[in-house]
């Protein structure tokens, strides 16, 4: 008899043990990834003693480290290592989607698109900013956003929300690109966002770059996010979304403490909203990183405390620094992040997993 009931479990364990790699082999995998611009190891370190010794990341296992420099440069500006962690290849700073030969690259969201998955951006900086414009424009300079607008309004991104209204339709060529992408539904506030039933929404959240937090930058990254991925989730199909806390890379610009900490937090809160998600989920891949550090940031000093947490540090540059950077995942096939590799490598992972 209990050799009978022995024989029962081992058959149970392998069914379900084979199952589960089914599933993980089988199943489109979601994936969502977030980039804290200029989050380096020291933001993520200020951020979390600042928030009394606690963040999200905290809930990843898988942790790797990517090197950061660019074809031309140890230093690595956000479009070089946008085009690397999208596109898979090194190009020189300042450059979106071509590689130092002039060659166009496919972006990770791009393929994604071809397989038939559904495709979403969100962003605190302006959609044409170079991070996300890594992930759909090919221009050999950064600062042409009417060029990556125009770009970006043939792409058939699902739902794409961030600032920088006035390059679709302040332009130097005349053309309405909101008027001209006539498949989308352009939406002008969180709420027409959230009830909008349309495929395609733009949500271009200002005029110009968006302004910080505490200039009063509505809505949060968190409630974008969330309304995001709940659209993303209800199209029957796999999806890929690109979130980014664009602004803990300007606080560490200027050298303020209190503007990165205030952005890591907000980005923080939204990995929280995207580990519920993907908790409830399992064939979602959930992976974190940064496309540089910004400011050669160091904590010296502070405290932990309740409600009164601090820290103080110091700064080493206004620009990048050519530090690695951590990369955190979580979910299906987030053990293949590792290690320590080129940032080039995050695409080619993330290829290996949705072309099977
Ligand atoms: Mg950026
Ligand atoms: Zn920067």
């Amino acid at each position: 008899m209990r050799k009978f009931l022995y024989l029962i479990l081992f058959f149970t364990c392998y069914i379900f043990f084979s199952c589960k790699k089914f599933s993980q082999s089988n199943n489109p995998i979601n994936i969502i990834l977030l980039i804290g611009d200029g989050m380096g190891l020291p933001q993520i370190t200020g951020g979390m003693y600042a928030n009394n010794n606690k963040t999200e990341l905290e809930n990843f296992k898988s942790i790797g480290l990517s090197k950061t420099h660019s074809n031309d440069d140890l230093v690595t500006d956000s479009a070089s290592a946008g085009t690397a962690f999208a596109c898979g290849v090194k190009t020189n700073n300042g450059t979106i989607g071509i590689d130092f030969n002039g060659k166009k690259h496919p972006s990770i969201l791009e393929i994604c698109q071809k397989l038939g998955y559904s495709t979403g951006l969100v962003v605190t900086s302006s959609i044409t900013h170079a991070t996300p414009a890594s992930f759909y424009a090919k221009v050999k300079s950064r600062n042409n956003h009417e060029e990556i607008a125009k770009q970006l309004s043939s792409k058939n991104i699902n739902f794409f929300v961030g600032g920088g209204e006035k390059y679709f339709i302040s332009r130097k060529d005349e053309r309405n690109l909101i008027s001209e992408m006539q498949d989308y539904d352009f939406v002008n506030n969180i709420l027409e966002y959230k009830e909008s039933t349309s495929n395609n929404i733009g949500f271009l959240t200002y005029d110009d770059q968006p302004p910080s937090l505490s200039e009063g930058r509505i809505p949060s990254l968190i409630n974008l996010s969330k309304i995001t991925i709940d659209k993303l989730s209800s199209q029957s199909k796999p999806f890929f979304l690109m979130i980014e806390g664009s602004q803990i890379d300007w606080g560490s610009h200027d050298n303020d403490i209190d503007y990165f900490i205030e952005e890591f937090n907000e980005f923080d809160k939204t990995l929280k909203t995207v580990l519920d998600y993907a908790k409830n989920n399992e064939n979602t891949l959930v992976v974190v990183t940064a496309d540089h550090e910004t400011g050669g940031f160091h904590v010296l000093g502070g405290r932990l405390g309740n409600k009164n947490s601090y820290i103080k540090g110091g700064f080493l540059t206004t620009g990048h620094s050519a530090d690695m950077v951590p990369v955190f995942s979580y979910g299906p096939y987030s053990e293949n992040f590792s290690g320590i590799y080129d940032n080039t490598e995050i695409f080619k992972k993330l290829s290996d997993i949705i072309i099977k």
